[in-house]
């Protein structure tokens, strides 16, 4: 296994950081508690070119994108007078950028050497080639499997998985790759909360909602019964490993432990490692202060696979 980080990942927001109850430098928190631990980290050589995110975007997205009132609402901060839209790009946009091309990274060296590849930042499951909302700017997964088929390390018939466990429903994702019947979606979330489109919930192939209030043994089952359904034929899976599941987490509404989310990635890990598939690990959300050492403990206990 091999993480994927990058200091500047972490959102440096100064004062604005109380304006959002998340720990925005939670990334360089892992990597100082995996410091006994004898594991490589590897770095994107710098953040997604624009080029790659307008191929993405459809067209009228590509006209959008540059309207500051979206990204400051899709950013969910308010749009105070002396934010500059400069200061955003700077402090979150381009920390989001260079999480594609982390994503993108981890996906290129899975697939050429069969390690898992885990970027502790990406994971923007609600951005779309449409859309951008829920603090996710480029949807990392869709962009990277565009530029796979591009470079041919994907064929249009090679099976793509999806594991998504953060706590939300990635409406994002479902709704990208909606006419594509080649990547299958597993998605464990919590149906009380938001994202509630049924056209997107629909979308998935291996739907666990659960609802509000769920603990890590009712989880870890349903899970494991969901993991059990998938067969060896994909060609790369990408998971979303959010922490918003932790029950000190305000916005998943579950009740998992630090622990739970350690069983959790190594469950998920070593099913897909039992099934031969090029894995890549992205981070998802969770930015309570509990969500580093989880994602700390869940690297450790995963570390052996
Ligand atoms: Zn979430």
């Amino acid at each position: 296994m091999k993480i994927i980080y990058e200091p500047r990942f972490n959102y440096q927001l100064g004062l604005l950081k109380y304006l959002h109850p998340f720990d925005g430098e939670k990334f360089s928190k892992v990597i100082t508690e995996l410091d006994s631990l004898n594991i490589e980290i590897i770095h994107p050589v710098g953040p997604v070119s624009p080029v790659m995110i307008n191929e993405y975007l459809n067209e009228l997205m590509r006209k959008l994108v540059l309207s500051k009132t979206l990204v400051f609402r899709a950013l969910e901060v308010p749009k105070i007078p002396f934010v500059s839209f400069d200061f955003l790009d700077n402090k979150i946009l381009l920390p989001m950028r260079l999480a594609v091309a982390g994503t993108l990274l981890g996906a290129e060296n899975t697939l050429s050497s069969g390690d898992i590849m885990w970027n502790l930042s990406g994971g923007f499951h609600h951005a779309s080639n449409v859309n951008m909302e829920g603090f996710c700017i480029y949807n990392d997964i869709g962009i990277s499997y565009q530029q796979l088929r591009k470079n041919g390390q994907l064929s249009e018939t090679d099976k793509v998985l999806i594991i998504d466990v953060d706590a939300h429903h990635g409406n994002g994702n479902a709704y990208s790759f909606k006419d594509n019947v080649n990547v299958h979606l597993l998605d464990v979330y919590n149906a009380d909360i938001y994202p509630t489109s049924d056209f997107t919930r629909n979308r998935v192939n291996f739907p666990v909602p659960l609802k509000s209030g769920v603990e890590g043994h009712e989880y870890l089952d349903k899970l494991n019964q969901a993991l059990k359904l998938l067969k060896a034929d994909y060609a790369l899976a990408f998971i979303i490993a959010g922490t918003d599941v932790l029950a000190v987490d305000k916005l998943g509404g579950f009740k998992l432990t630090v622990e739970d989310v350690a069983e959790r990635e190594k469950l998920i890990l070593s099913h897909l490692k039992n099934l031969e598939i090029p894995t890549v690990v992205t981070g998802g959300g969770g930015y309570s202060k509990q969500s580093a050492s989880a994602i700390a403990a869940a690297i450790k206990a995963c570390s052996e696979l």
